[in-house]
Formats: structure tokens, C-alpha cells, sequence
């Protein structure tokens, strides 16, 4: 052994009793957080009220029954008293109060405040990509709070400490019933806030899981299937009623629903998975990415050769991007229409998808798709001049240039579209946010949810 070698951890120890004796002497010091510069509007206070924690005050938390709850946020909103990190969430979950329990080690208390607007937290502590922490006030001192990290902080501890089967009651004390056909997010954040009202409520859904998209489509390596079904459990245990592998539509009409219930609440999502019509889009070997998705979530080990092509620019074609690598490519390719700067997947996936080897194409679009024996043998690629034209409406214009890349797998990541054939010919009419149709039954209330990642900040609800 080398005599540095001897000497080198010893006088580490030695360095670091030093600093820690040196810190036993200095005074106690309390730092105020966030300090924020001076320049800042004065309406975004909300994160000093942390100082009420440090002086032992009770944490403020922002409360209210499912019915009042929007009204207290347009309330909040119009007096400019709403924290920035609460209007930035789609659900405007109380991130500053679930911060606040936190750093007064009130975890269960925490993960419980997240619960009430935010059905599963710790789903959400996995995969939101979390705008609470991108106007988060800290970030003029440092960096944000970890507020989606937290989620997953205080599911550990709930999950740790408090849930046991049986830990919850439920909270059916009403004779209504309502019926959800899907039991996605949506129907399930619909099916919790009917049950707080004490509501009963039973969701219909075609699968044999609950969680929509989160089971079928988001892959296994960034969420945990134990932390859904955990969370799915919880509602499950407030009263909610599953009835798995039941199309609507198929197994039972909406009308049998309507005569056997008080309202039905349709929350189907965008279910159907889409490809783009060219040439060869048929052959086998092209995939939409929720086909494809499904397949790989499902344990179906979908079929893919050992070059893939990804089209288009966003999280979903990172997903199946990386998916891919996952189920045996050795080479993914993501093509899309955009630049580095112009792609719309957020930097975490596609930096993420990089990391992995997989490689990116900007600004070409697909042509066509060669197919040799009955086989996808590659695909044809032409050059992007324009996305939008004069008046910003989505148009692309492409140039004469073309390439070919060799590959036998094409996935097509070009957004969803709506299966709601089982509506039949009933009229509904669309608006930008919520479909809402009314029903000629006396006493019942239908209506049609799709939810996304991203809702709205109270000035713009419907
Ligand atoms: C690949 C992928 C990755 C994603 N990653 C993220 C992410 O990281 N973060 C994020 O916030 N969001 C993400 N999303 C988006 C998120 O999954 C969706 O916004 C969300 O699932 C929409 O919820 P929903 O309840 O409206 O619809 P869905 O989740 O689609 O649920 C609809 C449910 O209705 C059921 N259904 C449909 N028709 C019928 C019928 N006739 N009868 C009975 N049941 C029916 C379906 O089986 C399904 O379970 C991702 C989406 C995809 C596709
Ligand atoms: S992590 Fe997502 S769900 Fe949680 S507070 Fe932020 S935006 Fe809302």
C-alpha cells in the first residue's frame, strides 16, 4: 500500500471534524425562504407563507369539497392570492401545503392533501410533468421545489405507514347511483369526486385493469404498475365499484346503463390509436403507438425487427422509441417534422430517449413506406420547408428532398383519435374543452369527459 493512500482518509476525517466542530460553535441561523428579488410582482407571496412553518404556525393548506373547490380557485384567482404552483397545476393541487406538512414531517397529511384534488399522487409523483415546479417562485433563488418528487416522498411514508387493507371507509351514503364508462383518469377523478358526495358509483370498463392509458400505454420502466393498482385500491376501498371487461357497447348498451342508473358519465379518452394513410401503411410491421404500446405494456411482446422508425416529435414517440430498444431493436430512429428547438416531447423524455442511443431526424416527414416481400424494408422521408402557414394554421410544406432510411418496424406517433361508435347516432355537440349533450330523460345527466395531461387554469374552465 502506497504511504498517500495511509495518510489521504485521515486527513479527510480530520477536515471534516474540523468543519463540523467549527459549525457547533457559530450561531444558530434561520433563513427566510424563497428571498425573492425585489423586481417580483407582489401578488406572488404564496411561498413566504412558508415562514408561518418555521415559526411554528399551523401549515396553510387550501381546502375545500369538490363542489366549492373551483369556485374557491376562480375566487383565489381573481383576488391574485393563489400561489403560482397551485395555479400552474392542471389540478390545482395544493403543492405549496403539501410542502409545507412536509417540511413540518407531516408526510401522511401531505399525501393526503395532494389526494384530494390529485386522485393518485404518486402517479403522478412518477410521470406529471409537473408546470407546478416550472413557475415555482424558488427558482429565483436556486432551483424549484421538488414538488413531484415530494408526491412520491410521502406515498413511501402513506404507503409505509398507514395503508393496510382496510385503512379507508367508504363514503357511499346516498341511494343515486352513477355509472362511468372508463376508468381512466378521467373516470376515476370523476367516480372520486361523486363518491366524496357521497354518491354510489360504478365504473364500466373494457379491460381487465383499471387505469386507462397508465396500464396499457405508459411504459413499464417509468411507472410502476404496483404504485397504480395501490392507488386504484384506496378508491376502491372509498366505495368505487369496478366492472372490468365490460365494453360499452358491446357487453351493454349506454341505454341499459341510463335505465339502470340516475346519470352516466362517459370517459372514454382518446382510445384509438392512429397511423397516417401513405403508401404501404398497411403492410405488416407498421404500428400505431397505442397498438404498439398496448402490446409491450400488456406483456404481448410485440414483434419488432431490429430497425425501428418512430414518427413523430413528441413524449409519446420517445416512449415507443425507447419501448423499442426494449423489445429487441437495435437501432431507433424518431423522424419528425421539427427542430431540435420546435419538438413538443419535453426535454426529460427525448434527453432521456438520447441517452438510450436512440437517434433523431428533424425536419423530415414520412412519404411513403417501402414494403419488399409483403415487408416493411424501410421508409421514405422528404424534407420539411414549412409546418404553418401564413396565417399560423397547421400546414406542412415539403421540398423535392428525399432519403430513404432501411428499417422493418414503422410506429406511428401521431396523436389519438375518439372510439365512441357505442354513442351511435346521438347528437353531441363539441366544444373546444367538454362535450356536453343533454338527455331527454327526466333526472338524468350524461356527460362527456376526455381529460389530459394538461387542463386548465381556472380563468379558462368552461
Ligand atoms: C404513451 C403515453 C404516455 C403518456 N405519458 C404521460 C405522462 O407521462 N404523464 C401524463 O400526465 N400523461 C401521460 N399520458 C397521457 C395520459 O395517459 C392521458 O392523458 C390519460 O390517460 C387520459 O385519461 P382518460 O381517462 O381521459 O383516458 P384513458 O386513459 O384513455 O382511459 C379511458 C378508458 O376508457 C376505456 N374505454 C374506452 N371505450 C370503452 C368502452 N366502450 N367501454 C368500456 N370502457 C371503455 C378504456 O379501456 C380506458 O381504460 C400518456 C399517454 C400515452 C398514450
Ligand atoms: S407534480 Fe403535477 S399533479 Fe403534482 S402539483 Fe405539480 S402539476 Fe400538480
Amino acid at each position: 500500500m502506497k504511504w498517500d493512500d495511509l495518510i489521504r482518509p485521515w486527513t479527510s476525517i480530520a477536515k471534516g471534524g474540523a468543519q463540523s466542530f467549527r459549525q457547533l460553535l457559530s450561531p444558530p441561523t434561520t433563513i427566510f425562504y424563497p428571498f425573492e428579488p425585489a423586481p417580483l410582482s407582489p401578488r406572488w407571496r404564496g411561498p413566504l407563507r412558508l415562514r408561518g412553518v418555521m415559526d411554528g404556525l399551523e401549515p396553510p393548506v387550501t381546502d375545500a369539497p369538490p363542489l366549492e373547490f373551483n369556485d374557491l380557485m376562480n375566487d383565489l384567482h381573481d383576488r391574485q392570492r393563489i400561489a403560482p404552483c397551485q395555479g400552474g397545476c392542471p389540478a390545482n393541487v395544493d403543492a405549496r401545503g403539501q410542502n409545507a406538512l412536509v417540511a413540518a414531517g407531516r408526510y401522511i397529511e401531505a399525501y393526503n392533501v395532494v389526494r384530494r384534488r390529485n386522485i393518485l399522487p404518486a402517479v403522478l409523483g412518477y410521470v406529471c410533468n409537473n408546470p407546478c415546479e416550472d413557475v415555482c417562485r424558488r427558482s429565483y433563488l436556486d432551483d424549484p421545489i421538488a414538488i413531484r418528487q415530494l408526491h412520491r416522498d410521502c406515498y413511501e411514508v402513506y404507503d409505509r405507514e398507514v395503508r393496510y387493507p382496510g385503512h379507508l371507509q367508504s363514503l357511499v351514503c346516498r341511494d343515486e347511483h352513477v355509472a362511468i364508462v372508463g376508468a381512466g383518469p378521467a373516470g376515476l377523478a370523476v367516480g372520486y369526486d361523486l363518491v366524496q358526495m357521497g354518491y354510489r358509483v360504478s365504473i364500466y370498463d373494457r379491460e381487465r385493469l383499471p387505469g386507462g392509458l397508465l396500464v396499457t400505454s405508459v411504459p413499464l420502466y417509468r411507472l410502476d404498475r404496483e404504485v397504480v393498482a395501490k392507488e386504484i385500491r384506496d378508491l376502491e376501498e372509498m366505495g368505487i365499484e369496478f366492472k372490468l371487461g365490460v365494453e360499452v357497447g358491446k357487453d351493454v348498451t349506454l341505454d341499459e346503463l341510463r335505465a339502470t342508473h340516475d346519470a352516466v358519465v362517459v370517459a372514454v379518452g382518446y382510445s384509438g390509436g392512429r397511423t397516417l394513410p401513405l403508401p404501404g401503411s398497411e403492410a405488416p410491421g407498421v404500428w400505431s403507438a397505442l397498438d404498439f404500446l398496448y402490446a409491450y405494456c400488456m406483456g404481448k411482446e410485440p414483434r419488432v425487427g431490429p430497425q425501428v422508425v418512430t414518427i413523430g416529435g413528441g413524449d409519446v414517440a420517445a416512449d415507443c422509441s425507447r419501448s423499442s430498444l426494449r423489445c429487441g431493436a437495435t437501432r431507433s430512429v424518431i423522424a419528425m417534422l421539427e427542430t431540435e428547438e420546435e419538438m413538443p416531447g419535453q426535454p426529460i423524455e427525448m434527453d432521456g430517449a438520447h441517452e438510450e442511443g436512440v437517434e433523431f431526424m428533424h425536419r423530415w416527414g414520412p412519404d411513403s413506406i417501402v414494403v419488399e416481400d409483403g415487408k416493411v424494408a424501410g421508409i421514405k422521408l422528404k424534407k420539411v420547408i414549412s409546418r404553418f402557414d401564413e396565417s399560423g394554421r397547421w400546414d406542412p410544406r415539403f421540398s423535392d428532398e428525399t432519403t430513404m432510411v432501411p428499417c422493418d418496424t414503422v410506429i406511428f406517433a401521431v396523436g389519438q383519435g375518439l372510439q365512441i361508435d357505442f354513442l351511435g347516432d346521438r347528437a353531441w355537440s363539441s366544444t373546444r374543452w367538454v362535450a356536453p349533450w343533454s338527455t331527454r330523460v327526466p333526472g338524468t345527466v350524461e356527460c362527456l369527459a376526455f381529460s389530459s395531461p394538461a387542463t386548465w387554469p381556472p380563468d379558462r374552465r368552461p
